[in-house]
């Protein structure tokens, strides 16, 4: 298994991560699980083994170069699709309790299988979450509202729309990382007026290639300032029509 994984064992050494035999083993079997049931659902357009290595796997964990994800973190995966990147994260730090929330229920099917057969709630937790993550943060009883260490999404809504879907599960002190493409800047330029009355502050933007490939990617760090205001996030919809300016 560790020959298979090389590559991805060298970059994720960059980054500090260790992958044990049973990691391993786990990667493997998510990586099966995914391209078998793609054949039969729309998971993702990367089948290739070293594809979805270098652009799902490695990308997924790259936040870990520049946040400490050994303690017990709360987590929420906006947008999770086929649990990206809310399952590497999972197998890389079991430690996490991550909470991966989607509004198209067969995939968060298909990942309740993932997290059944990988065994991923043996320590700390995991659980899948149906519905629009606007619903779930909205001001009132048994809401998830400033209850996350830390959301994280991929390729979900352009950086206003995601703030809006992200910042309000955050606690103040907490972090919003979104994962962006090379053109980061300018969305987060745009974005600005945004995270600030969400009561976030941008933090820094890392810009770097995905290890032996073409592929830019800039990591946003948002930091929770304040508490968001209650009239934010917006009834499910609004924020995708009308991005916050
Ligand atoms: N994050 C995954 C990745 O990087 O591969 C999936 C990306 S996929 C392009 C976008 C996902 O976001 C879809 O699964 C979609 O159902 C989900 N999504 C979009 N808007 C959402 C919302 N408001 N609430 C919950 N999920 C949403």
């Amino acid at each position: 298994m560790r020959e298979k994984y090389s590559y991805m064992l060298s970059s994720l050494e960059s980054m500090n991560i260790k992958l044990s035999g049973h990691k391993l083993k786990q990667f493997d079997d998510f990586y099966n699980m995914l391209v078998e049931t793609n054949k039969v659902m729309n998971l993702t357009g990367i089948t290739e083994f070293d594809e979805v290595c270098k652009l799902h796997f490695v990308d997924s964990l790259s936040i870990a170069k520049y946040v400490d994800m050994s303690g017990n973190l709360k987590v929420i995966d906006v947008g999770t699709g086929a649990g990206f990147p809310g399952i590497p994260l999972k197998i890389a730090f079991p430690n996490l309790n991550i909470v991966l929330l989607d509004s198209l229920n067969k995939r968060l099917k298909f990942l309740d299988e993932v997290i059944e057969k990988l065994g991923l709630n043996d320590e700390g937790s995991i659980e899948t979450l149906h519905g629009r993550a606007e619903d779930y943060s909205m001001p009132k009883e048994g809401s998830l509202r400033e209850s996350f260490d830390l959301a994280v999404s991929r390729a979900v809504a352009n950086m206003s729309t995601l703030s809006e879907l992200c910042l309000p599960y955050v606690k103040v002190g907490g972090q919003f990382i979104a994962y962006k493409s090379e053109k980061a800047l300018e969305e987060l330029e745009r974005a600005k007026g945004a995270i600030h009355l969400l009561g976030g502050k941008l933090e820094s933007c890392e810009e770097f290639l995905l290890p032996d490939t073409d592929v830019g990617r800039s990591l946003c760090f948002i930091y929770k300032r304040e508490p968001t205001s209650k009239k934010y996030p917006r009834k499910a919809g609004t924020p995708a029509k009308k991005p916050l300016k």
